[in-house]
């Protein structure tokens, strides 16, 4: 518009140059067409640099969106893949749990029947112990008694265990801890009581004949009327005498049983012991069982401990039926009862 006043301007000269004018119109004419044109495709450019602007934003945006939809796809995808992880992990969880409940339910199980177990034990323990001790004892009065015979050797020797220490034994908080070593002890008591009854038996198979021979019973069971020793004169009178042996009251007739084996030496009428039996023993060991009734051996004869060897009586110097029973030892009485002690009457 500014150009068309241009060409307007009265300062320009009007006759010369018409076409000069005409030139210069269509110079600014182009000027302006191609200043519209210019603005045109400036604005088109513009228009066109927007549009695509706005297209590759929108397709930006699409694609984004595409992107996101697909991000969100996967993400979707991996939730249920968790979620699936989750319930499956949840699932482990609950039979990890009703296993474990089990195993636990188990466990409270035999930890009572071990308990019980354990307290059966204990209790075997202490009975095994009892047994082991009353053996023990029992071995003891049987070597006692071997003891106070002469003539027979190894039964010194041996020992009987303690089981007192067993049960002092020190204590650990595990019962099962002092179990085994009680149990331990036990056995270890229970070998040296194993070898103590081997020597038993070996030495009494060496001392058996001697054993054997060896008077240790009462002739007959009675009432002991008179021991040995200095004794009140029983046929009267004053003073005091010497008994050599034991008297034990028994109605005429009455078995009298030889007190060990041996070899009948005498069978028969003997002065004041009437009618005697003497058994030699051996050792120097000799029995007499006096004032008999009637023998029932004779001389030279093996008799053994039990035997029936005469009958009770009243014979030589008595006053009233009973069996006289002595012991000689080496030529000299002695006192009987050290030797009927050692079996109960
Ligand atoms: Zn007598």
């Amino acid at each position: 518009m500014r150009r068309s006043f241009e060409t307007a301007d009265p300062l320009i000269p009007k006759s010369a140059p018409v076409k000069k004018k005409s030139i210069r119109i269509s110079y600014d004419a182009l000027r302006i067409v191609v200043s519209l044109i210019l603005t045109a495709f400036l604005i088109m450019g513009m228009s066109l640099f927007r549009i695509n602007q706005y297209k590759s934003a929108e397709s930006l945006t699409e694609q984004e969106l595409a992107e996101l939809q697909r991000e969100c796809d996967a993400l979707l995808e991996q939730t249920r893949e968790l979620q699936d992880e989750l319930s499956y992990v949840e699932n482990k969880n609950k039979s990890s749990q009703s296993i474990l409940n089990a195993q636990a339910e188990d466990l409270t199980e035999r930890t009572t029947t071990y308990q019980q177990k354990l307290d059966t034990f204990t209790q075997m323990t202490a009975e095994l112990q009892d047994k082991l001790d009353e053996l023990a004892k029992a071995k003891q009065g049987i070597l006692d008694k071997l003891n106070e015979i002469p003539y027979i050797d190894g039964f010194d020797e041996i020992a009987s265990t303690d089981t007192a220490a067993i049960m002092n034994m020190g204590y650990s908080t595990d019962p099962l801890v002092n179990l085994q070593a009680r149990f331990e002890a036990l056995l270890e008591m229970a070998e040296v009581e194993q070898a103590s009854y081997d020597k038993l038996v070996t030495a009494y198979a060496s001392a058996e004949t001697t054993l054997n021979n060896y008077p240790t019973i009462w002739p007959v069971k009675g009432a002991v009327t008179s021991t040995y020793g200095n004794r009140t004169n029983p046929m009267g009178g004053t003073g005091s005498e010497f008994h050599s042996g034991l008297d034990i009251k028994a109605s005429t007739g009455t078995p009298v049983s030889c007190t060990g084996g041996g070899v009948v030496k005498h069978a028969g009428e003997y002065g004041s012991y009437g009618i005697l039996v003497i058994v030699d023993h051996g050792n120097g060991i000799e029995t007499y069982y006096a004032h008999n009734s009637d023998v029932k051996v004779s001389v030279g004869q093996i008799v053994e401990r039990g035997q029936l060897v005469s009958l009770s009586g009243n014979t030589g110097r008595s006053t009233g039926p009973h069996v006289h029973y002595e012991v000689r030892l080496n030529g000299t009485a002695v006192n009987p009862a050290k030797y009927v002690s050692l079996m109960p009457s």
